[in-house]
């Protein structure tokens, strides 16, 4: 819109049967992602844009049509295309097949150019080191040339678990209006009153955020409990990728807020290294690593997508059937439940890194490909060998228990990595490092962990134990 010329212009969206398919996306994704370009087109339309919404079985279907009729209409005329630089290889080669000139992408902070050249300069892609540049770069939280607090990062004092007893801040719910109904009937579901569908809705979630919980973001930011399931997180990301809010505005609200001087440091650096930091850092490494790097699977892992990852009531293990009803509820958990729960477990269960991939890509709605892919490939699953990352993200039940109240009420037992009641990821745990203790020794942040594994003197029991846990896995039954 920001490049757009209403007295010659025409603003095209194209509702792309294969990825609005209820067959493979969740419900609440497509509510979310249909009804909020429905808003946006009748927003445009108010605006005074010559705006069309096509419904194609494909993105190239929708454009190719409208072009020819376009055409058509100016006696033959050839009609040029101008898009944003797209978020997928697969998109961007479609728009390039099309001859599409292309904008740089206002849904990132970042010119991909940029990042290229920040990534060709590294021996290892420390998001960090990539983070202190955009903090230097934007001059934000910075006191000259140096960290605003004295320190670039506060991630120390923001692994705090929650307290007991807590009181908890309420979310925002969304009234539906007219579209919102329409398309919910025509997907036939009944949509959560969770996500906005539109600009003014993503605006005041923004504000909700800023208001009730940034304050406490950075604090709890790595905390799970079953008694809540946003904690103090923003719930921004579904806006940001779709364009209803801005990255640019977000980050310049949340400095606002800061500024205002309510707001611990530990908090705002926090939510800004998300932001210019995190969010960006992944977008480059997506264009940087390449269209193959979705198919990496260093570690030959080929068992096939549990059905716990579907079904919540396929499994007895409290963290991941709460985690997964989540999802099936809203289309959305926060980073560490996608991090240190499903991930690990797809990790350390060896599932097929495309199948688990399948599966989140489908499963959330804030999924896009060049967000997904890095983080479950590089970061989830460590399917690249630590291209990305320099070492898995695996763990046992001790890191859930410390971080949630979810092992209180399971019926396994986080201590225990053998017996009937030994928590399966502490099982499995042990398992994975026994198993790939060769290709993890040469690497001197598993050194620990390795020594950990030889000081065993139950590993046998261990394997055994793993492989039970991980027939019943496959069954439905642990
Ligand atoms: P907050 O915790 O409030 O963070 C603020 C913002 O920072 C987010 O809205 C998001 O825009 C950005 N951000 C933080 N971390 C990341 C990151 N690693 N990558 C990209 N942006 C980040 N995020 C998505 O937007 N879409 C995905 O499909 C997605 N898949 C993920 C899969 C895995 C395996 C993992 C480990 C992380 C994934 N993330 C994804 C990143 C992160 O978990 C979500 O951005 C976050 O949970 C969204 O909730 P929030 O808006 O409340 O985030
Ligand atoms: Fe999850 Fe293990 Fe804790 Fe149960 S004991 S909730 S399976 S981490």
């Amino acid at each position: 819109m920001a490049y757009a010329d209403k007295s010659t212009d025409m603003i095209l969206l194209v509702e792309s049967a294969r990825m609005v398919d209820p067959k493979v996306y969740h419900p609440e994704r497509l509510f979310f992602l249909v009804s909020s370009a429905r808003h946006f087109h009748a927003e445009l339309l108010e605006k005074g844009f010559n705006a069309i919404y096509r419904k194609a079985p494909t993105t190239a279907n929708g454009i190719r049509e409208v072009q020819a009729e376009l055409a058509k209409k100016n006696k033959g005329a050839s009609i040029p295309i101008l898009a944003a630089q797209q978020s997928s290889y697969r998109l961007q080669a479609t728009l390039e097949s099309l001859g599409a000139k292309f904008v740089e992408n206002d849904f990132f902070l970042t010119p991909r150019s940029l990042f290229l050249s920040w990534a060709a300069d590294q021996k290892s892609y420390l998001m960090e080191n990539f983070y202190r540049k955009q903090r230097t770069r934007f001059g934000l939280l910075m006191d000259g040339a140096k960290p605003l607090g004295g320190q670039w990062n506060f991630d120390k004092e923001n692994r705090e678990p929650l307290p007991k007893k807590y009181e908890w801040q309420p979310y925002l719910h969304h009234k539906r209006d007219e579209i919102d109904q329409e398309v919910a009937q025509s997907l036939g579901m009944t949509p959560t009153t969770t996500w906005a569908t539109t600009r003014s809705g993503a605006l005041k979630a923004l504000k909700h955020f800023l208001e009730n919980h940034f304050e406490n973001f950075g604090r709890y930011e790595d905390a799970i409990s079953s008694e809540n399931w946003a904690v103090h997180h923003s719930l921004l990301s579904p806006y940001i990728n779709n364009g209803l809010l801005l990255p640019g505005e977000v980050v310049k609200a949340a400095v606002k807020k800061f500024e205002g001087g309510d707001i611990p440091i530990a908090s705002a650096e926090a939510f800004i290294r998300q932001i210019i930091g995190w969010r960006e850092y992944i977008n480059g490494m997506y264009w940087h690593l390449g269209p193959d790097y979705k198919e990496a699977n260093h570690l030959r892992a080929n068992r096939k997508l549990l059905p716990l990852f579907t079904d919540s009531s396929a499994t007895k293990m409290n963290c991941l059937a709460s985690t997964v009803k989540d999802i099936e509820d809203r289309s959305w958990v926060h980073h560490i439940p996608r991090l240190m729960i499903l991930s690990n477990l797809a990790l350390i269960a060896g599932v097929n890194p495309q199948e688990f991939l399948g599966w989140m890509r489908a499963a959330f709605i804030d999924a896009s490909d060049w967000v997904m892919v890095p983080n479950v490939i590089g970061m989830g699953v460590h399917a690249d060998g630590g291209q990305m990352m320099t070492k898995p993200y695996a763990s046992g039940g001790a890191y859930i228990s410390r971080m949630s109240n979810y092992c209180g009420s399971c019926i396994y037992d986080p201590k225990k990595r053998t017996g009937e009641t030994a928590c399966p990821f502490t099982t499995l745990y042990w398992n994975f490092l026994d198993e790939h203790a060769d290709e993890f020794k040469g690497n001197h942040r598993m050194a620990q962990q390795l020594a950990g594994l030889k000081r065993l003197s139950d590993l046998p029991d261990v394997r055994d134990r793993a492989k039970e846990v991980l027939r019943g896995l496959e069954k439905g039954t642990i």
